[in-house]
């Protein structure tokens, strides 16, 4: 039986990429079928709603999403179009695995990266409770609860045992913030007890970042508050080769919707040359979410493999390829990749 998917090209490098993703799915033999849902900046600007019903209503039916990015104005406008999907559909997870890809050359090249990032998803500074007090006087709401805090950090220490991860980092500023985020580590000390197996430590997020580009091979699991969450992903993904190739999931008790860590990218847009890496491994997340592991498999080797070759990769990681070259480039490696079963 096919799966129904949700499919959301977005804007900026968004159709770009989420078409090449699409295209590589269905190439890997997944039975997909996808149910394309139009979002954007403009289509949010003309309906002056925050989120479309349609696009609600799709995700609630299909309860799997693949999502490419969508512009936020900066310093003005509509709220976040991501944040705000994320709270209706109470998606209180942000899984981020960011992994070396061999034939990438970065900083690193000869330190082998493999680090998950766990970031609450549903709170924090992304409450969006903002406020003039006066004239230039603004309040910012930072909000923390025990509820959001003890299910984010249960479901990495889940996560992480089940997949023999040994370590956890909690990240956090208690020594600033002592209320908030001391909730947020009593969280995660209460729920470390439990898993007496993994090992867990506590670093402050300014000296984790820092750790990170030092020693980035130490780090395991880290878990952390929302807005930490968004910086030290970016972090993460420029230790690897950039953004374009770190994929993500936001994940709740009903429903999952796959994206990419970057954004719509709007520099690169309609050029022809964004890199669809990050969405086509969110797709290897969203084909393993859906049991379909063959397909999953196919996939990432068959990416993999063309990174491996190195003669189609996109200007990001060095190369001269088009988005579409590299995707022709992926396609040609999953029909040379045998299924199981077959020599
Ligand atoms: P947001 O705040 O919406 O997440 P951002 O500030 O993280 O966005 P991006 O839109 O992700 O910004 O872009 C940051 C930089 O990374 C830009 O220079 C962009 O061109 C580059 N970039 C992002 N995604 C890709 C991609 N898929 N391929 C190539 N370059 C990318």
């Amino acid at each position: 039986m096919a799966h129904r998917v949700t499919l959301i090209p977005g804007d900026g490098i968004g159709p770009e990429v989420s078409e090449a993703a699409a295209m590589a799915v269905m190439a890997a033999g997944a039975p997909i079928e996808w149910e394309r849902v139009e979002l954007s900046a403009r289509i949010i600007e003309e309906t002056r709603q925050e989120l479309p019903e349609w696009v609600l209503e799709s995700l609630r039916r299909t309860r799997v999403g693949l999502k490419g990015p969508v512009t936020t104005p900066v310093g003005e406008g509509f709220q976040s179009v991501n944040v705000a999907l994320r709270k209706q559909l109470d998606l209180y997870v942000n899984f981020r695995p960011v992994r070396s890809i061999p034939g990438v050359r970065t900083r690193y090249s000869d330190t082998f990266i493999d680090l998950v990032i766990f970031r609450e998803n549903t709170e924090d500074l992304y409450a969006g409770l903002e406020h003039e007090v006066v004239r230039d006087v603004v309040t910012s709401l930072k909000v923390i609860t025990r509820a959001a805090s003890l299910r984010i950090a249960r479901y990495a220490f889940q996560w992480a045992q089940r997949n023999r991860r040994k370590r956890i980092h909690a990240v956090h500023k208690a020594n600033i913030m002592k209320l908030g985020d001391g909730l947020f580590l009593r969280c995660c000390r209460e729920v470390a007890r439990e898993f007496p197996d993994i090992e867990y430590r506590e670093l402050i997020v300014d000296n984790a970042a820092m750790q990170m580009v030092l020693r980035p091979e130490t780090f395991d699991v880290l878990l952390m508050p929302n807005l930490y969450g968004d910086i030290v992903s970016d972090l993460a993904a420029g230790l690897v080769g950039g953004l374009g190739l770190v994929p993500g999931a936001n994940l709740g008790d009903d429903c999952a919707v796959f994206e990419a860590v970057h954004g719509s990218a709007p520099d690169i847009a309609g050029k022809g040359i964004a890199n669809p890496t990050a969405l086509m491994l969110s797709a290897v997340l969203m084909l393993e979410h859906l049991g379909e592991t063959e397909a999953a498999r196919r996939l990432r080797y068959a990416i993999e493999r063309t990174y491996a070759e190195g003669a189609h990769l996109t200007p990001d990681v060095g190369g001269t390829a088009t988005t579409a070259q590299f995707t022709d480039a992926v396609i040609r490696n999953l029909e040379k990749t045998p299924r199981v079963g077959e020599s």
